[in-house]
Parts: C-alpha cells; structure tokens; sequence
C-alpha cells in the first residue's frame, strides 16, 4: 500500500513543497520507483525508497471479448480484492472500485455477498485501485476518466473512508478527476444518502432499487427489511431538493422475477416526478451458484420494460456488460486470503 501517513511523517521535518512534490509524483506522474522522482535530491529520494515503498502488488486479467481488465491487489494483510477497468469506444477510461472486502448485506444475486464480510478498506486502499490502474494507462499513454464505486462492498457502509478518497480523487493537485466523473452506488441506506446531500460534492448517486415493490426487494436484498423502499425514496427526494442532481436508480434485470409488464407499470408509478432515470442491469448469473435458480431476462422483455418505463416519461438506460469471461461483470467480484 502506498502509505500518505508514512509519507508525511518522513517528511515533516522538510519543507512543505517537499510533500507537494511527492504527491505530484505518486498522484500525477504515477511513478512506482522514487528514483526517479528527481524533483527530489538525492539525499531524500533513497530515504524514500528505502522506508516507502510505491509497489502495489497486484495481477491483470483482461478480458478476451471486451476492453476490460480485471486486477486482483493484494493486501498487506494477506487479503485480495478485485477491482475493474472498463474502456469505452468514446474514451472513458472508468475503474470500478471496492469499497469493503466482502460485504455483510448478501444480497441474493451479488457473487460478493455470498462470501461474507471481512472488512472495510481504507481510504488509501481504494486509492491504490486507482493508481494500479493510472499505471497500467499510463504505459498506453492513457488515462483515467471515471470512477464509479460499484464493485466489492456497500460504500455507505464504509462512508468516512469512501468519502476521503472521493476527495483525494477529485483533489486538482492530486488526481483531479471532476466531481461528476465520480458515482457511488449504494444498496440504499437512507441516513448516509442525506448525509451525502448535505456533503456539497458533485458526484453521482446510484441506488439499487430492482424491484418495484417490498414483497420483492426483501426477497432479493435482506437489507430491505431494515431499510424498506418508502425510507429510502423519501431520502432520495431530499438528496435530489438539496443537490438538484439526477439520481440513477439501478434494476437488475431477473427472469420472471421482477421484470413482467406489471413491474414495470409498478415501478413508473413509484418513481414517477422524482429527478431521476433507470438504469437495467442485465443479471449475470454466477456460474457457481447453486442456492439460486434466478436466471437473466430475455432481450425481449428487457425491451419491453424499457417501453412502459419511456411512454410513462421516465428516461432509461442499459447497463453494457463487461467481463465476463473474467468475472468482471457487475455482482462477480471476489477476494482472496493468502496465508
Ligand atoms: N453495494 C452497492 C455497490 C456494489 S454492487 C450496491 O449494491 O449498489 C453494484 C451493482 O451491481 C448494484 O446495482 C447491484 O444491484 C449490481 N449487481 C449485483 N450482483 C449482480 C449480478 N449478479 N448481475 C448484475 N448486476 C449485479
Ligand atoms: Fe453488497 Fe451490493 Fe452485493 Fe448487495 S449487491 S451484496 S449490497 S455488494
């Protein structure tokens, strides 16, 4: 891990433009070798590379349909996560980051649910993801665009360290990605979606909805029975009255499950006046998983959910599926344990 804490402390003795140099070079150069960080002396870049170390390790899998790559980084208390780049023909560069390893609310389709939680990452750990990324583009001579908090872990769950790193993401001396390039999607814990509105940053806020009424959403995300819709909606119209920003409801897409005509008419209905759009998630069954028999929708009821949702005036979008054949897709991300 690249540790700022550590940094400081080896520094604080230095004048302060030394620590702007530094992070200049891990925040904006992207280097992994102090050596060569030559804003430094001498004297300072072999204390650096003797007592900090910028290695992160990690793995790539690319994906051999799409551009995609999926990196496992290992922790350094043994842990791995699993973190996803996914390059769009328009020139996004997005990274789908973790916020937790595992995550405690097991929702009946999440690969990540099933293995349980172990524990929150830190505020440097979820930036490390970014800069094993930056790296890997910058040999491209590319660069990253987008951040969206939507692989392992509930951000809300892990808000201080989450809200940190947005800020050390969107920081101009640091990586300076703009405030609305950065998402969080969250199982929808309505306290922290306020406490989000009352934060003035300029993200976005996704929030898994994929159902259209209780009796289905408890079924498919246990965490709806502490925090039920009414709840959460009620502090979605707060979010959207404080920030006037768009909110994205996320929906997957399950056969049979959620995703009949009378679905969709329930769910116009329930959103309907609320500044926001739908996005559906085609569901990716895990090819593990044996303690569910949900099964994707067809494309043809996809379309047709997005019919009644555009005619009852409500915008909707469809999730581009990624990765695959890596387990990259939303809802495949794992960690490990080494010993
Ligand atoms: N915990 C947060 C963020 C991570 S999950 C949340 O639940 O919002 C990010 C998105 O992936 C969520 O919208 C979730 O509904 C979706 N997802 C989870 N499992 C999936 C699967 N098997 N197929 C497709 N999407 C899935
Ligand atoms: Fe956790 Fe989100 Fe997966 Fe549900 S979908 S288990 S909240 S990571």
């Amino acid at each position: 891990m690249v540790d700022i804490k550590k940094l400081k402390e080896l520094l604080k003795d230095e004048p302060s433009y030394r620590l702007r140099q530094a992070e200049k070079a891990i925040y904006k150069d992207f280097v992994s070798d102090w050596s060569i960080v030559t804003t430094l002396p001498l004297r300072l870049r072999d204390k650096l590379q003797d007592e900090l170390t910028l290695g992160i390790p990690g793995k790539f899998f690319p994906s051999g349909k799409e551009d995609a790559v999926k990196a496992l980084i290992t922790l350094d208390d043994g842990f791995s996560v699993e973190t996803v780049l996914m390059r769009y023909k328009d020139n996004r560069n997005t990274v789908c980051v973790s916020s937790q390893i595992g995550c405690q609310l097991n929702c009946l389709f999440c690969r990540t649910g099933k293995l349980g939680f172990k524990r929150n990452l830190t505020s440097e750990e979820i930036i490390d993801q970014v800069l094993f990324f930056s790296r890997y583009l910058k040999g491209r001579d590319n660069f990253i665009t987008n951040i969206v908090f939507m692989g392992m872990g509930e951000p809300f769950l892990n808000y201080e360290n989450v809200i940190g790193a947005i800020r050390i993401l969107n920081d101009k001396n640091k990586f300076n990605i703009g405030a609305r390039r950065i998402s969080i999607s969250t199982s929808g814990i309505p306290d922290k979606i306020k406490m989000l509105a009352k934060e003035e940053l300029q993200i976005n806020l996704a929030v898994s909805l994929n159902a259209p009424d209780d009796e289905i959403r408890s079924r498919l995300m246990s965490v709806n029975k502490i925090y039920p819709i009414k709840g959460v909606l009620d502090s979605v119209k707060f979010y959207t009255e404080k920030t006037r920003r768009r909110v994205m409801f996320e929906y997957l897409m399950i056969n049979n499950l959620n995703d009949c005509t009378s679905h969709a008419k329930e769910l116009s209905k329930l959103i309907k006046g609320m500044l926001c759009f739908v996005n559906l998630i085609p569901y990716n069954r895990d090819p593990d998983c044996k303690n569910n028999d949900l099964k994707p929708s067809t494309k043809e009821r996809i379309s047709e959910f997005k019919e009644i949702l555009r005619t009852s005036g409500i915008t909707v979008t469809e999730r581009f599926r990624f990765g695959r054949d890596v387990r990259a897709a939303c809802g495949q991300l794992a960690y490990e344990k080494k010993l």
